[in-house]
């Protein structure tokens, strides 16, 4: 096991005394920006949001029921922030057992873009409200990490193996949260294994060079099934795509027509 260091995710539970937490919020109600609350604080914004739902401390004992082990199985109440959470749990990220029937959920985010490692964050937080949220820094990227016994109900695509060599298939109920939220899974796809890109070319009007820009987004994942899932999804929300191949394998898949590059901007937008 790696060295396992805090980051500020454990101040939802218990750094902050209730006087410091309405302090803080008192400021987001006036209608400042988390961020800049968070920067004047030092209070992360993973914590600040959690406080809009629930000021009190967490109890870490608590057990928070699991919506698909119980006797009646449903869906995690926080759907977006599940799809967003499946989308990039597909790409970069992998459920592996530790012990006593603990299991560890670890999406590997890139140093580049400390705004996804946020939401990365936050997004477990909100599926396992009562399990600490880890970061762990490697070579060029940090592993954001959580314990529970109940990732694998949560994501049944757990296995041995890497994705891109066995099945990989959505759940009735997680195609239902998909469908529900198709841009909260493409944001989580593109946000791991994804990216947006800019070619540019000039070209000469009236005798004198003008600069054209094509952005275009990419996905590039080896897996077959988590490149359909992607595709699928982007036919339902009316955005064109190609298949372009490197080498002879056809890992990547391309947006590039104006009005579904657009359509991306409105609702993922570039890394950051
Ligand atoms: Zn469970």
């Amino acid at each position: 096991m790696p060295c396992i260091a805090a980051t500020g995710d454990t101040s939802i539970g218990q750094m902050y005394d209730m006087g410091t937490r309405k302090q803080a919020l008192a400021l987001v109600t006036q209608g400042r920006s988390l961020n800049s609350v968070s920067k004047e604080t030092g209070i992360s914004r993973a914590a600040l949001r959690s406080w809009q739902t629930r000021i009190e401390p967490l109890d870490w004992n608590r057990a928070v029921p699991c919506p698909r082990c119980c006797d009646t199985p449903g869906k995690p109440d926080n759907q977006t922030a599940y799809a967003y959470l499946l989308g990039l749990y597909l790409g970069d990220g992998c459920v592996s057992y530790l012990r006593r029937g603990v299991y560890f959920l670890r999406i590997t985010c890139a140093d580049a873009w400390p705004g996804l490692i946020d939401l990365c964050a936050e997004a477990i937080q909100i599926v396992r409200p009562a399990n600490k949220v880890f970061r762990v820094q490697r070579q060029g990227c940090q592993s954001v990490t959580c314990f529970s016994k109940h990732w694998p109900c949560l994501f049944p695509q757990h296995g041995h193996g890497k994705k891109h060599e066995r099945a990989i298939a959505l759940e009735p109920w997680q195609q239902e949260i998909v469908d529900a939220h198709p841009w909260e899974f493409i944001r989580g796809l593109i946000h791991s294994d994804g990216c947006r890109i800019t070619n540019w070319t000039t070209r000469m009007v009236g005798g004198v060079p003008k600069r054209y820009e094509y952005p275009r987004y990419f996905f590039t994942n080896k897996s077959d099934d988590i490149r359909k899932l992607f595709t699928d999804t982007l036919d339902k929300v009316g955005v064109d795509w190609t298949t372009l191949a490197r080498g002879s394998d056809p890992f990547n898949v391309s947006v590039a027509r104006k009005a579904s590059v657009a359509l991306m901007d409105t609702h993922v937008g570039p890394k950051y």
